[in-house]
């Protein structure tokens, strides 16, 4: 292609709004454009490396056996309604009425209406396993859009469901994905790893996250660097962990003492002398409709995860205000759970500490002296967040915590929706049985996004070749140059015949312009057609890491092919 027929709108300056390096580099580049907040435009060269994710994204879903459908975006209440999501789903789900006044949403996922295909169509054992994909457009309502494609309303998804007989068909299906994805992040270019997203404490099913790790990501992992051990932060079982002190001194009766505006923990730490982990948090929240005084350990964060499993209730809020007043007597900053008449969660790290503090239930005092089991009840359990030192689940070595992107994250689902809404067929006996299922999910632009994060500089982006818009750009230093644009020219229709996808700057800029747009693209190499094209010298340029070589202009092409099959 010509560079001069293309639109590829770059922009020399950082776009304000844009906070990340993918962002400002996408914005940059000329890929894409916002419409509203969370939705996007892909222009030329987005679309181009898109295309070729889903491709490598095809060949490796082709290549377990799962066969691609397409499925609406615009689906039902009903369906939702049959599964219990339409109401669980909340404001995250963009819903919508027709004419007739019938309630329709944007699918975020499938699992319903793949479910509601299989109960009408599938009848025997003899028809499973199956394994369905598609590549579809999900909508999501975000509340605060940001990070370009990282966090948007409306994005493209492989997602996969699988359909098997018993928990062994399921194992083959979910280690199929397990493979499968790992073949195409790796061909994606992308360094990557793959923590485990399930708890044996909620009793939950297996699941793994695919994560890059980027200043960008929202979300957190725990690594163990000595045994290799990884896990999604919210989700990985917290160890005990001893307090910076010992239990305070005290005579195990609580006694009230003032504490005028201190209300957060490091205030009532520095005000008593004590350490934050002398302390007990008091946080409340609203669970199937009553509210749950949470414990954790002053120096703890409470996983909201692990808090949503044990409630029960994945839609729970914290208390307003004024629902904390009416419980409590007192306002945030000191509530405690002594005389509390509310289910308590406490967080293990508590167990077993005496003469603790904790807020009183009454504005500006707290109590000295708490003693957990003594003073109030409560039921004991997993509610932290992993802290960075923790001690490793497997091995005990202090662990660390990453900032990462997910890409894929692959799922047992078990009979969730299969017994919901229905499904079953008949086994061999003649007899009905509900077939297991598993959801599988691969964020596609989020691919790119963490392309971008991991590989770029100060002058743009250094694609991955797979999936790059571009392989080689053919840059001629001055088109105006007879020699050179036909030396140009000849490369260009070289690498054409050898398959690479290249883009000849046939543009009448200065070298400086064709260059720093070359560099922010991201294209992989870069062939400088110059003054030493006369003498048969071109110049081979690797974008990630500035590789400058001289080739002879006959062999330019060549040497282009056998890097790219090198790097992939
Ligand atoms: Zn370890």
């Amino acid at each position: 292609m010509l560079w001069s027929r293309l639109f590829i709108p770059t922009l020399r300056e950082t776009p304000v709004d844009a906070e990340v390096p993918s962002h400002q580099l996408l914005l940059r580049a000329g890929y894409i454009r916002q419409i509203a907040a969370g939705v996007y435009s892909y222009l030329f060269l987005a679309q181009r490396a898109l295309l070729k994710i889903t491709r490598i994204v095809r060949e490796e879903m082709d290549g377990i056996g799962a066969q691609e459908l397409l499925l609406p975006a615009l689906n039902p209440a009903e369906l939702w309604q049959e599964s219990g999501r339409w109401d669980l789903m909340g404001a995250n789900m963009f819903r919508l009425r027709d004419r007739f006044q019938r309630d329709l949403c944007l699918a975020m996922t499938h699992e319903e209406v793949v479910t509601a295909i299989a109960r009408g169509e599938l009848r025997s054992y003899k028809q499973l396993p199956q394994i369905w994909y598609q590549i579809q457009t999900k909508f999501r309502d975000e509340p605060r859009p940001k990070s370009g494609l990282l966090r948007v309303r409306q994005f493209l998804m492989k997602d996969s469901y699988s359909f098997d007989l018993d928990a062994a068909g399921l194992d083959v299906a979910y280690q199929k994905h397990y493979d499968a994805y790992c073949r195409i992040f790796t061909r994606c270019g992308l360094e990557y790893s793959i923590v485990e997203a399930h708890s044996g404490a909620m009793g939950g099913s297996q699941s793994h996250e695919f994560m890059v790790e980027s200043e960008a990501g929202e979300d957190f992992i725990v690594v163990c660097r000595q045994c290799g051990y990884s896990a999604n932060r919210e989700k990985a079982a917290a160890q005990p962990t001893p307090p910076a002190a010992p239990d305070p001194e005290g005579d195990m009766t609580p006694e009230e003492f003032h504490t005028p505006g201190r209300k957060t923990i490091a205030e009532v730490s520095e005000f008593t002398g004590l350490p934050e982990t002398s302390q007990m948090k008091s946080l409340v929240l609203m669970a199937n409709g009553a509210a749950v005084l949470v414990l954790v350990r002053g120096d703890h964060q409470l996983s909201e995860t692990k808090f949503a499993a044990a409630a029960g209730d994945p839609a729970f809020r914290p208390a307003h205000p004024e629902e904390i007043r009416a419980a409590f007597g007192a306002d945030p900053g000191s509530l405690g759970p002594v005389g509390v008449r509310l289910r308590i969660l406490a967080d293990h790290a508590l167990h077993g500490r005496r003469n603790m503090i904790a807020g009183a239930n009454r504005d500006d005092y707290h109590l000295r002296h708490v003693t957990p089991g003594e003073d109030f009840q409560a039921e004991f359990m997993d509610l932290r967040q992993v802290e960075a030192g923790d001690a490793c689940a497997h091995c005990g070595t202090p662990v660390e915590i990453r900032k990462t992107v997910e890409i894929g994250h692959i799922f047992k689902l078990g009979y969730k929706y299969s017994e919901s809404m229905g499904l079953h067929v008949t086994n061999a006996e003649g007899a009905e049985i509900t077939p297991i299922m598993g959801s599988y999910g691969i964020g596609i632009e989020r691919i790119l996004s963490a392309a971008i994060e991991l590989y770029h500089d100060a002058d743009g982006m250094c694609l991955p070749a797979a999936i790059a818009p571009f392989t080689v750009v053919v840059t001629p230093v001055n088109i105006a140059d007879a020699a050179q644009k036909a030396a140009a020219e000849s490369i260009y229709h070289a690498c054409l015949d050898r398959g690479l996808d290249a883009l000849l700057d046939d543009r009448d800029e200065r070298p400086g312009v064709k260059f720093k747009d070359a560099d922010l693209i991201g294209a992989p190499f870069r062939v400088t057609v110059g003054r030493k094209a006369a003498a048969g010298t071109v110049e081979l340029v690797a974008r990630r890491g500035r590789q400058t070589e001289d080739v002879p202009l006959a062999e330019a092409a060549a040497r282009v092919a056998s890097k790219v099959t090198h790097v992939n």
